[in-house]
């Protein structure tokens, strides 16, 4: 056969999914690796150029697989758009460092979670961005800690290993009237069950890394603001050009289609976990909001649709570093590890320093991730280690 050589040959076939040569239709969008994007023809270039090209030019813009995700994210949330980070810190550090400048004050929750903390006092610092802690049960009297440079209010509820909840809506009226832009730490609750915009906050972050990915293989994180703070949100991502990997933004897009199944059944165990713990003679108090007995269970049951599987306990004894060993080691099905959201069971321990008063100070707190097992299997497993570091049952036995 006569073999001619086209004079397009490499341009068709090997870019577009929708190209007739491929005939395939797949119910999720295809991955794709991509640093340069090709331009059909010189006219294209010079739109890309100039500014005007309707499509991607380049790999750090990301692929309609990170589009598809962060479309389908805005519209869980019910905010206006969503931008990916390669990480939730991520998306906290770059949406702080999106909306404040050398001289502003900022409002942060106490109980944020290590990391953001941390950013703040030695990061946002540097640039002359001062920051003060506020209580994380904190409502209308947020009024207090307002200064005429604040710039914005920092939230997250329920807040990270001690649980406290903020009464958002009371929060939300004294921003507006102050011109402050508010944000959420919305990871707990995820969109499914905490719906920041219909609350009135202006900007939602979601470490994807927990519920939404699911499985404890992915780190990501998002960002979705409403229409008023988009613009100056987006003048900011466009030019820091944060990239992230395109396998990873198919795992997000992939973890949110069974997210409501597996928060559903999170959220069952976790309940029936909490509810057992609290009549455990040694445990004091259990942290978890969906309990009546949680501080803030009124503002849980007002502002949210549901709980989760990520709740925290205090035992009446502050036991020594020996039955704190014997009650860890021996667990066999709670993973010992950071980080929450997936199918395994986690825990960890330890204690959190405040800047404002606190009602755990001193205390040595106990944090489940309940996972998708067996919820006998995962309370035998606590009943066990209660049996251990109480001394009723000698581990080496
Ligand atoms: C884990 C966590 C983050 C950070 O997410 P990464 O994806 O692990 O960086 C942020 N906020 C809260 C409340 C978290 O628990």
């Amino acid at each position: 056969m006569n073999q001619k050589i086209s004079n397009k040959p490499v341009l068709t076939g090997m870019t577009s999914p929708e190209d007739d040569q491929h005939n395939i239709k797949t119910i999720n969008p295809p991955i794709y690796h991509a640093s340069t994007v090709l331009f059909e023809n010189y006219e294209a270039l010079k739109q890309a150029n100039n500014g005007t090209y309707p499509g991607i030019t380049y790999g750090t813009q990301g692929s309609p697989t990170q589009n598809a995700f962060e479309i389908a994210m805005a519209d869980l949330e019910g905010g206006y758009k969503t931008k990916v980070f390669p990480s939730g810190i991520s998306a906290i550090i770059h949406v702080l460092q999106a909306f404040t400048k050398c001289g502003d004050h900022i409002l942060v929750c106490d109980n944020v979670y290590g990391p953001t903390r941390q950013f703040c006092n030695k990061i946002l610092s540097k640039f002359g961005i001062k920051t003060t802690y506020i209580p994380p049960d904190i409502g209308a009297n947020i009024i207090d800690f307002i200064r005429p440079e604040t710039r914005l209010i920092f939230l997250e509820s329920p807040g990270s290993n001690t649980f406290e909840i903020q009464d958002i809506p009371a929060i939300v009226k004294v921003a507006r009237k102050n011109e402050l832009v508010t944000m959420i730490d919305n990871s707990w609750a995820t969109p499914l069950h905490f719906q920041t915009f219909r609350l009135g906050v202006d900007i939602s972050i979601q470490s994807v890394t927990k519920y939404i990915a699911g499985h404890s293989d992915v780190l990501m994180g998002t960002v979705t603001t409403n229409e008023a703070c988009f613009s100056e949100f987006y003048h900011y991502y466009r030019i820091v050009k944060i990239n992230v990997s395109q396998d990873d933004c198919y795992l997000a897009l992939r973890g949110l289609r069974t997210l409501a199944v597996r928060l559903k059944h999170h959220e069952r165990s976790g309940l029936k976990i909490a509810k057992w713990l609290r009549k455990q003679k040694l445990v004091e108090a259990v942290l978890h909001p969906a309990l009546p007995d949680h501080p803030e269970h009124h503002l849980w049951k007002r502002d949210f649709s549901g709980s989760t599987g990520l709740f925290g306990f205090i035992l009446k004894t502050e036991y020594p570093e020996k039955n704190m060993a014997d009650f860890v080691d021996g667990l066999q099905f709670f993973g010992l590890g950071y980080s929450w959201g997936g199918f395994k069971s986690l825990l960890t321990a330890g204690c959190y320093k405040r800047s404002t008063p606190s009602r755990y100070e001193g205390r040595t707190l106990f944090r489940v991730n309940i996972g998708l097992e067996d919820v006998m299997d995962l309370q035998n497993d606590l009943a066990m280690a209660l049996d251990r570091i109480s001394g009723a049952v000698d581990p080496t036995a």
